[in-house]
C-alpha cells in the first residue's frame, strides 16, 4: 500500500475471488457451468462484430434490455444490465446505503456483501443463518436499512420460499430489498412476479452461471422503473460504457435460447442429486441445495483438508475458512463425468484416512 491511499480506503479488505487456475484441474470451485454457451454466441462473434467495435458500445443497452424484457414479459424500463450481477450489486449499495447508510445480510453469504458495504461507507448488519444454514425471514422485518439476500443463498445453496421472501419484501415498505437471484434459474421460483406488488423490490441476476458466460460478464437487475432511473444515475455517472459491444449482443443472443439452457440446468440438476446421494452414501451431510454447488462436511476430515487433498488430485473445490463453514467444501456441478472423478478420489482419499 502506498502512503497516498485515502484513509478510508486502507482498511478495505478485498473479495478473494476463487481460484482461476491455468492448468488442467476439474474446476468446481466457482460455479461456472461445465457447458458451453449457446451456439447462438458463437455465431455472434463470426458475424463480423469486430468491425463495429471502433464505435463505443450503446450505453442504452437497448438491444439486451429488450431481451430480457421479453423473457420476463416486462417493458424494457424494468431492466438495466452491467458488468456482472457484482456491478449491479455495486450500484445498489451505492446507491440505497452508500455514505452511511446501513446493508443488512446474512452472516454466511456471498462475500461480496460486506465488501461493498464497506467500500462505499455504509454500516453492515448481519443476522446468523439457523442452525440448519437457513434465513430466518422474521430477522429482517423491519430492517435499519437496506437488505440483501441471495435467494437461493451462497454457498449453502439453500432457497427461502416465495411466500417467506414476499413476507420480508412487505415489511419493508421504506427500505430496498435486493434479492439476488443468481443461482434462481436452477431452481425456478424466481420474485419476479412481485415487482407489480412491491416497489421496494430489487432483482439481481446473472448470466454467469446458469448461461454459461462467466467470461462475458453479463448481469442484471429487474425491478420498477424509478429503482431502474436510481441505478442508470449511477451508472451514467460512473461509466456509462460498462458493457462492451460484444458483450451485449452475445448475451442478447443467448438469453433468448431458452431451449438450450433448460437443457443444461436440467442436466446439471440431475447430476447435482445424483452427487449429493453418493455424498450422504459416503457419510456427508449436505445441505438442501437447489442450485449448482453443494454444500457438504464430513464428520471424519475438515473442510480445509479435503480442499487441499483433492487440490493434489488436481480437482479444486472451494473451502471457506470461516467459523462456520470451515468444516465443509463447497462443490459445483461439473459433467457427469467430472462428479463420477470427483467421488471416486473422495472415497479413496476417506479410504486413506481410515487406513
Ligand atoms: N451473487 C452471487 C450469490 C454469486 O455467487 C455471484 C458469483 N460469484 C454473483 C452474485 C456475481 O456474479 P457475476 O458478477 O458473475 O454476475
Amino acid at each position: 500500500m502506498s502512503n497516498f491511499l485515502r484513509p478510508q480506503y486502507q482498511n478495505l479488505k478485498p473479495y478473494t475471488p476463487g481460484e482461476q487456475i491455468n492448468a488442467d484441474y476439474i474446476k468446481l470451485n466457482t460455479n461456472e457451468s461445465p457447458f458451453p454457451p449457446s451456439p447462438r454466441v458463437g455465431e455472434v462473434l463470426r458475424s463480423g462484430i469486430e468491425e463495429r467495435l471502433q464505435l463505443y458500445s450503446d450505453p442504452t443497452l437497448g438491444e439486451l434490455h429488450r431481451a430480457v424484457a421479453a423473457k420476463f414479459g416486462l417493458t424494457e424500463d424494468y431492466v438495466m444490465a452491467a458488468n456482472g450481477s457484482d456491478d449491479v450489486l455495486a450500484f445498489a449499495i451505492m446507491a440505497y446505503a452508500g455514505g452511511g447508510g446501513t446493508v443488512v445480510c446474512p452472516d454466511i453469504t456471498y462475500g461480496f456483501y460486506p465488501v461493498y458495504t464497506n467500500l462505499f461507507g455504509a454500516k453492515l448488519v448481519t443476522h446468523p443463518l439457523c442452525e440448519d444454514f437457513s434465513v430466518n425471514a422474521d430477522d429482517y422485518f423491519n430492517a435499519p436499512g437496506t437488505v440483501v439476500i441471495a435467494n437461493p443463498n451462497a454457498p449453502t445453496g439453500i432457497a427461502l420460499p416465495l411466500s417467506e421472501i414476499e413476507r420480508i419484501i412487505a415489511a419493508n415498505r421504506d427500505n430496498i430489498v435486493i434479492i439476488d437471484e443468481a443461482y434462481m434459474p436452477f431452481h425456478g421460483d424466481s420474485c419476479i412476479p412481485l415487482l407489480v406488488k412491491y416497489e421496494n423490490l430489487l432483482v439481481t441476476m446473472t448470466m454467469s452461471k446458469s448461461h454459461s458466460l462467466a467470461g462475458l460478464r453479463v448481469g442484471f437487475a429487474v425491478a420498477n422503473p424509478h429503482i431502474i432511473a436510481d441505478l442508470n444515475r449511477i451508472r451514467y455517472s460512473f461509466n456509462p460504457y460498462n458493457l462492451n459491444a460484444i458483450s451485449i449482443k452475445a448475451a442478447a443472443a443467448a438469453i433468448a435460447d431458452d431451449e438450450y439452457y433448460d437443457g443444461c440446468i436440467a442436466e446439471i440438476n440431475r447430476t447435482r442429486e445424483w452427487v449429493t446421494s453418493e455424498l450422504v452414501q459416503l457419510g456427508f451431510v449436505c445441505t438442501p441445495s437447489v442450485a449448482n454447488f453443494i454444500f457438504a462436511a464430513h464428520p471424519a476430515i475438515d473442510g480445509g483438508e479435503l480442499y487441499r487433498k483433492l487440490k493434489e488430485r488436481i480437482i479444486l473445490v472451494r473451502h471457506l475458512d470461516t467459523p462456520r463453514t470451515r468444516g465443509h467444501v463447497r462443490i459445483s456441478i461439473g459433467t457427469m463425468g467430472q462428479m463420477v472423478r470427483l467421488i471416486t478420489e473422495i472415497r479413496s482419499i476417506l479410504e486413506d484416512k481410515n487406513a
